[in-house]
């Protein structure tokens, strides 16, 4: 055992254990390394969603809770159903997700069950203490959640877990987005998952500046529910999210950052489990040649087109129901599910603008080109 005052030293340190900790961690290959992360998989188990191709499913496979080669979006004028035959839209509990990883980690790499405090940066690694002891990295990777600026533009939800006292229509369909809900305080949808006829994710979620109250998105749950004459059997959990839409500050700007901290969660959609996953690939692969600098995560022109995305929605609100469903309605399945995944093509992307309402969009795009950011 070291003394308190010598510290422990690492090859790399990897600074929580959530989506990209824990898949660098598993894609390491005789490599020492050390995982900080102060909660166990259970007190962080939400939600997680993605489009997932046969080999993810199989990767995923121990901590599914529902997959669906159809969804849809729906909003007054009618509803657009997308079936996909290379995609499934795909729900994990990032609870077994996390447990599974840290069991299949391997004798090189260890996971110390603490936050880390009072970092210094030297080069690309640095020391820190953890549960009172020192420890001294060559190459440290923090995924440590960003800081969110208050008045930035945010995709933020209450999700329900429940059983239904009856069973349900189109349990076979995941809604991912169901606009015709309260519009006045921002973009609004409700999102279902149904994982069986009898057992629902349902979340209210908004994409705005300000965050709710817990209870309003409670109250649009409720009314979207009775509407429907879905009655609750029980209710197994909530779940309360923020996600960035804007360009995210990282805790220490002098450490490399992987994961949401590192910018891999797509800025229009919210979505970022799999750029992740293959950013965390990479990123291994790139370690073990000897290579320790983080891949970027998306394209400038990626970046550059959310930006635009975004300020359509932030600026001009009352266009956002349109943005999606002209988005939906003009890619079939396998193509959206690209979109939203950020591997869409040049062909994709042009349909898309062609489809966008277009004063707004250009509005929007030359705005962004001026801004410089
Ligand atoms: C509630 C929620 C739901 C989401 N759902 C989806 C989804 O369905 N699909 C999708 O693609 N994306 C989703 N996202 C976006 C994104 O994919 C996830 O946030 C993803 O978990 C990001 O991975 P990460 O490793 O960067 O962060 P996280 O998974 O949040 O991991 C960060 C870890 O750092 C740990 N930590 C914090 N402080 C310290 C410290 N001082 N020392 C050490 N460790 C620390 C935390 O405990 C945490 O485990 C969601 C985001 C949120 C917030």
């Amino acid at each position: 055992m070291s003394s308190p005052n010598k510290p422990i030293p690492l090859d790399i340190a990897i600074i929580g254990g959530g989506s990209a900790g824990m898949a660098l961690a598993t894609k390491l290959d005789n490599l020492s390394a050390t995982v900080f992360e102060p909660k166990t998989a259970a007190e962080r188990d939400c939600s997680w969603a993605l489009w997932a191709q046969p080999q993810q499913l199989e990767e995923f496979s121990p901590a599914i809770r529902g997959s669906w080669d159809q969804w849809r979006l729906i909003d007054h004028s009618g509803e657009i159903i997308h079936q996909s035959n290379q995609y499934r839209y795909t729900s994990l509990s990032s609870g077994q997700y996390l447990q599974h990883c840290e069991a299949g980690l391997k004798d090189s790499v260890s996971l110390v069950r603490a936050p880390i405090e009072s970092i210094v940066s030297q080069g690309s690694g640095g020391q820190f203490s953890a549960d009172g002891q020192t420890y001294s990295a060559k190459t440290i990777y923090d995924s440590r959640p960003p800081i969110l600026d208050d008045n930035s533009l945010r995709q933020h939800f209450v999700g329900w877990e429940i059983s239904t006292k009856e069973p349900i229509e189109h349990a076979d369909i995941a809604t991912l987005m169901d606009f015709r809900v309260d519009q006045s305080r921002g973009l609004h949808f409700i999102y279902v998952l149904p994982y069986s006829d009898r057992h629902l994710l349902v979340e209210s979620t908004m994409i705005s500046t300000q965050l709710e109250d817990k209870d309003w998105y409670r109250k649009a749950i409720s009314q979207w529910l009775t509407e429907r004459n879905i009655q609750i059997q029980s209710k197994l959990r909530e779940e309360y999210g923020v996600i960035p839409m804007v360009p995210v500050q990282p805790q220490n700007a002098d450490i490399a950052c992987i994961g949401a901290a590192g910018g891999a969660v797509r800025l229009s959609s919210g979505y970022g489990l799999s750029t992740i996953q293959a950013q965390m690939a990479v990123l291994a692969e790139s370690i073990a040649a000897g290579e320790y600098r983080v891949p970027m995560p998306f394209s400038k022109r990626l970046v550059f087109m959310d930006k635009v995305f975004n300020r359509a929605l932030n600026t001009q609100s009352d266009h956002g129901v349109e943005l999606f469903m002209a988005t939906a309605k003009t890619l079939n399945a396998d193509q959206f599910a690209r979109f939203m995944l950020g591997t869409a093509g040049l062909m994709e992307w042009a349909k898309v603008v062609l489809a966008m309402p277009k004063w707004p969009f250009i509005k929007s795009a030359l705005k962004q080109f001026l801004s410089h950011d």
